[in-house]
């Protein structure tokens, strides 16, 4: 694979990119590309979160910053990624809250560690809303025009894209109020969230080929919170993850900086849809009082009722969305040096992993590697290696359909785009379906006794091979790390950024067949070991009755 240099595409240097939805993923990319020396455009649908004119209830307040977006932020800067770790409450791993025995009964719980604390394996509590406003202050500290630059337009949607153009992409933007605009981009990076507007427009017509696929899951989502304690003190603690699993629904607990923790409980549409059936009858309060909403957190989540109260949680029951889960999968991510989709645009997932945004800015950290190495912004950075380069696929050779030749790619831009899709697609793909499995490893497993056996012998195998004779060399750079030799497949997904979703799936499957194959091998020998202990007695026995 040759790496093209500016001279050979005759590309002016001043580029322009805009980037669609300043929500976490767009904000994040408008960055990278402005530290490669494009003149980005951002534009956002809402208003400025800092001006404090509308609240954030669609989505959780808070969501878990893992290593994969730690590395990501880093790539962009240092410096940010120093200020959004000073903001995160670090959860060392996860406390399962058990069903009480009896009514009444107080409940037990267990702190299960997400890998080794000591060397730093956790993730973060962050707030939603203050990690977007770090990244749109880190955004006002680039230069305002020009190379480098980003003009970030509030209050302004894309409603149209033409890719039909030799060169470049025209879009009509519309800002609030007003008539839509026509303007002109280079390049176009659709971080415009699930229902992406961007990914719509690439929809139209068949010329792109493009396939787009969206469902739902049967859980949707409620959040409720717990309020700080007296004297400004957290009622659960702050380190952990709170779960309590109950199988067909489950309620999480995360901690903000205020104190406060934010819950979202997961249930079945039904169940939440017969709740208010009833709450909307005339006996919704029937004749003992009882409420149906008080009533299912007495019996399933006594504690989390306790601390936050009875008033409250009607409210928050009455007042907040019930949202759906959405997966979205489309293919390929890219058309031609023209257009992008990144973040939940091109791979919107059930949160079960707490992946979501974690992924989505790998996507940027992938995709300046791959803009790197094809020296395909304005100005490249020394080229990076491919990530995951031990597993990468071969990258994509445009093919001459009739001489069956390879055609040179239009543009670097053009190489870099398609070998992104060609990187990412197994990875997204990879982290879709593990999120969508974790879910019964949060509501259920987490409490089942060969869970816990299986927990203890992937700790035990994984201690035993950091020593010497088993050990494999680290590397310091988290983003080359492939960890160690035996690793739990949560600690492979959440703290190796330096390994492929799909990388992951595979090492983590290997393990489960050297598990299933050395029970087999324990059970055959326990089982050989009763044999011949039986044989023996019965052999004394009639040896005895010999004697006598
Ligand atoms: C309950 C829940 C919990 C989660 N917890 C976690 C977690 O713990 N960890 C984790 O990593 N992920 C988590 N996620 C996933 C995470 O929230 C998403 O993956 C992430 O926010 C996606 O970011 P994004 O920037 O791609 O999209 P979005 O956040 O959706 O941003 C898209 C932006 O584009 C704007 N926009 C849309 N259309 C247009 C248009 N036409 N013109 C201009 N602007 C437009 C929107 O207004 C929005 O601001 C969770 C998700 C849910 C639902």
């Amino acid at each position: 694979m040759s790496k093209s240099t500016r001279s050979d595409t005759n590309q002016s240097d001043d580029r322009t990119a805009l980037v669609v939805g300043a929500g976490l993923v767009g904000t994040l990319c408008a960055a990278m590309l402005a530290s490669r020396g494009w003149t980005v455009t951002l534009i956002e649908y809402r208003a400025d979160p800092r001006l404090g004119t509308h609240a954030e209830r669609a989505r959780s307040i808070n969501l878990a910053l893992s290593p994969r977006g730690i590395e990501a932020i880093r790539s962009v800067s240092e410096e940010l990624v120093e200020r959004v770790l000073k903001e995160g409450i670090e959860m060392r791993g996860r406390m399962v809250h058990k069903k009480a025995k009896r009514e009444g009964e107080p409940v037990e719980k267990d702190g299960q560690d997400y890998g080794n604390y000591d060397e730093g394996e956790c993730i973060r509590s962050t707030s939603r809303t203050g990690l977007g406003i770090q990244l749109l202050d880190h955004l006002d500290g680039l230069p305002k025009q020009g190379r480098g630059s980003v003009t970030t337009l509030f209050e302004t949607k894309l409603v149209e894209m033409d890719l039909r153009k030799e060169h470049g992409v025209d879009v009509v933007l519309q800002k609030k109020g007003r008539e839509g605009e026509k303007r002109h981009f280079d390049f176009v990076v659709g971080g415009d969230g699930a229902y992406s507007q961007v990914r719509q427009q690439m929809m139209r017509g068949s010329r792109l080929r493009f396939d787009f696929r969206q469902y739902f899951a049967k859980h949707s989502y409620l959040e409720l919170s717990i309020p700080a304690g007296p004297n400004e003190t957290f009622l659960l603690e702050p380190n952990y993850l709170h779960i309590w699993p109950r199988g067909e629904f489950m309620l999480i607990a995360l901690a903000n900086l205020d104190k406060s923790f934010t819950l979202t409980l997961f249930a079945h549409d039904s169940t939440f849809s017969s709740i208010d059936a009833q709450l909307a009858s005339s006996d919704s309060s029937n004749s003992n009082g009882s409420n149906p909403v008080v009533e299912l957190f007495r019996k399933e989540f006594p504690d989390a009722l306790e601390h936050m109260g009875e008033e409250a949680l009607l409210r928050s029951w009455k007042e907040n969305p019930k949202d759906g889960l959405i997966t979205v999968e489309c293919s390929p991510y890219h058309y031609q040096d023209k257009v992008l989709l990144i973040g939940d645009a091109a791979h919107g997932m059930v949160p079960f992993y707490g992946q979501g945004m974690n992924c989505g800015f790998e996507d940027v950290r992938v995709l300046s590697s791959m803009l790197d190495h094809f020296g395909a912004s304005p100005s490249s950075l020394i080229p990076s290696p491919l990530p995951y380069s031990e597993v990468t696929p071969p990258l994509p050779v445009p093919m001459d359909p009739s001489s069956k030749e390879p055609l040179p790619a239009k543009t670097p831009l053009a190489q870099a785009l398609a070998a992104y899709t060609t990187i990412r697609a197994p990875s997204l793909s990879a982290i879709q379906q593990l999120a969508q499995r974790n879910y019964t490893e949060m509501a259920s497993s987490v409490l089942s006794p060969l869970y816990l056996l299986r927990r203890g012998l992937d700790s035990l195998l994984s201690s035993l091979s950091t020593l010497p004779p088993f050990a494999i060399p680290r590397d310091q750079d988290p983003t080359k790390d492939r960890g160690g030799r035996w690793e739990s497949l949560y600690r492979m997904v959440t703290f190796r950024p330096g390994l492929a979703y799909e990388e992951v799936i595979r090492r983590s499957e290997w393990q489960q067949r050297v598990l299933r194959r050395a029970v087999q091998a324990i059970g055959g020998a326990v089982f050989a070991g009763v044999a011949v202990g039986a044989g023996l007695r019965y052999a004394g026995r009639y040896r005895l009755v010999k004697v006598a």
